[in-house]
């Protein structure tokens, strides 16, 4: 298996680990395009949200909410998907962008993997 995130999962690529659980993991993007840019990745590997079963797909929004939480963002953030590489998807295994431009948020990293 060749993919980055799949690697990130298991704990062989560098990654600052913000939050996981069985089912899903969230890191900090390596290049970030705003000040707090997360991305929320389930850990079964598959390319597009057809291909995510429900409880996964739930599991996602749970912890969306679970980061809003945690970090305070209730009224300020973005989530981006890139579903399929005509809508920008570069990455090949399912993954959403949390993003925001809040000040003064302390990003407390889990696991730093480097
Ligand atoms: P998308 O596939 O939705 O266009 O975006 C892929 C995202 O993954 C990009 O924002 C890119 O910066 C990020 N990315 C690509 N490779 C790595 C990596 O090895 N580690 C981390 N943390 N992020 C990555
Ligand atoms: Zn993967």
């Amino acid at each position: 298996m060749s993919c980055i995130f799949c690697k990130i999962i298991e704990h062989k690529a560098p990654a600052k680990i913000f939050y996981e659980d069985a089912n899903i993991i969230v890191f900090a993007d390596i290049y970030p395009r705003a000040k707090i840019h997360l991305l929320v990745t389930p850990k079964f590997h598959c390319s597009r949200i057809m291909d995510l079963p429900d409880n996964l797909t739930l599991k996602v929004f749970e912890t969306v909410r679970k980061i809003t939480k945690e970090l305070k963002l209730h009224d300020n953030f973005k989530l981006v998907l890139h579903n399929g590489a005509l809508a920008g998807q570069i990455v090949e295994h399912l993954h959403f962008h949390y993003l925001s431009n809040q000040p003064n948020v302390n990003v407390k990293y889990k696991t730093v993997i480097t």
